[in-house]
């Protein structure tokens, strides 16, 4: 049976990756409540790609997305083959990929077990919740801060008209990167150097792959095989600033998506799982591929 996937589920899987040799597993931060942010890195290639999921509480699913993927890739190397004409052992030669797959394990506990698990933030998470007694529409951090409004692209745009105090939801915090879980993913980034960076998110079955005009011409190109692959349908431009893919693509001019997989209320339901994960492993694997290596 398949269950919410939490944290200790999480860690579980990645106990049992670091037993494979072609699975590098490193901690590059910690959650506020001191949880341990992992990156998973596979390949050895000059070209790098990264994916991230489960920056939302409430969207864990991504973040069980992203490990069962991994898990495919370093033991089923077929399927690969068959979905993009190439051997896995050529792309690892080009790409090195790196993968975290749960950015907020704060938000995903208390989102899926409630505020047991809000440790000293507990009186802070019940007073943000509206009287709720399940913390299902908790996106935020631990501290009641949206770690995808955290980053310097147009972030006072986003704080003039989102809430100015914590909240479950939507709170770019007082200062863009004031959070060790969107300080992490920043300094990953900007040391690592990525060229193309995927942040899947739920829900919508939608990728956003521009920012302001200022994508490279590739995406394009790119995001139509995404398109052809999954059936999610592209959008270059949204009304929302401040997250990871914005800051990536102003301040790297590389290729930047965020991936809504699903469809319905978050958290989506696990009947979507399957199907979910069909689909997004589809844009996964292509992100692999450059054309015209
Ligand atoms: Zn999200």
């Amino acid at each position: 049976m398949i269950t919410a996937y939490d944290f200790s589920l999480f860690q579980q899987d990645i106990d049992q990756l670091s037993l494979n040799k072609s699975v590098a597993i490193e901690k590059i931060g910690e959650s506020v409540l001191k949880k341990p942010i992992y990156q998973l890195k596979i390949g050895y290639g000059p070209r790098r790609v990264h994916w991230n999921g489960g920056f939302h509480g409430n969207e864990w699913m991504t973040s069980m997305i992203l490990v069962d993927i991994i898990r495919g890739l370093v033991s089923n190397k077929h399927i690969f083959k068959k979905v993009t004409n190439c051997s896995l052992e050529e792309i690892f030669q080009n790409i090195t990929l790196s993968v975290v797959p749960m950015v907020n394990p704060d938000g995903v506990d208390l989102s899926i077990h409630g505020e047991k698990k809000a440790e000293e933030y507990v009186s802070l998470v019940r007073m943000l919740n509206n009287g709720h007694t399940t913390y299902s529409s908790w996106k935020a951090n631990i501290r009641g801060v949206d770690l995808n409004k955290q980053f310097p692209a147009r972030w006072e745009e986003e704080q003039k008209r989102k809430p100015v105090t914590p909240s479950f939801r939507d709170f770019p915090g007082y200062a863009p990167l004031t959070e060790p879980e969107s300080i992490a993913m920043a300094r990953l980034t900007e040391y690592e150097q990525f060229d193309r960076v995927l942040c899947f998110h739920s829900q919508g079955e939608v990728i956003y792959y521009g920012y302001g005009a200022k994508e490279p011409h590739e995406s394009w190109e790119t995001v139509r095989r995404f398109n052809n692959a999954s059936g999610y349908e592209p959008v270059q431009t949204v009304d929302s600033y401040a997250g990871m893919k914005d800051w990536f693509i102003d301040v790297f001019n590389k290729e930047g998506y965020t991936i809504e997989i699903g469809k319905g209320i978050n958290p989506l339901p696990l009947s979507q799982y399957k199907s979910n994960l069909k689909k997004a492993s589809q844009v996964a694997y292509h992100s692999l591929v450059f054309h015209g290596d």
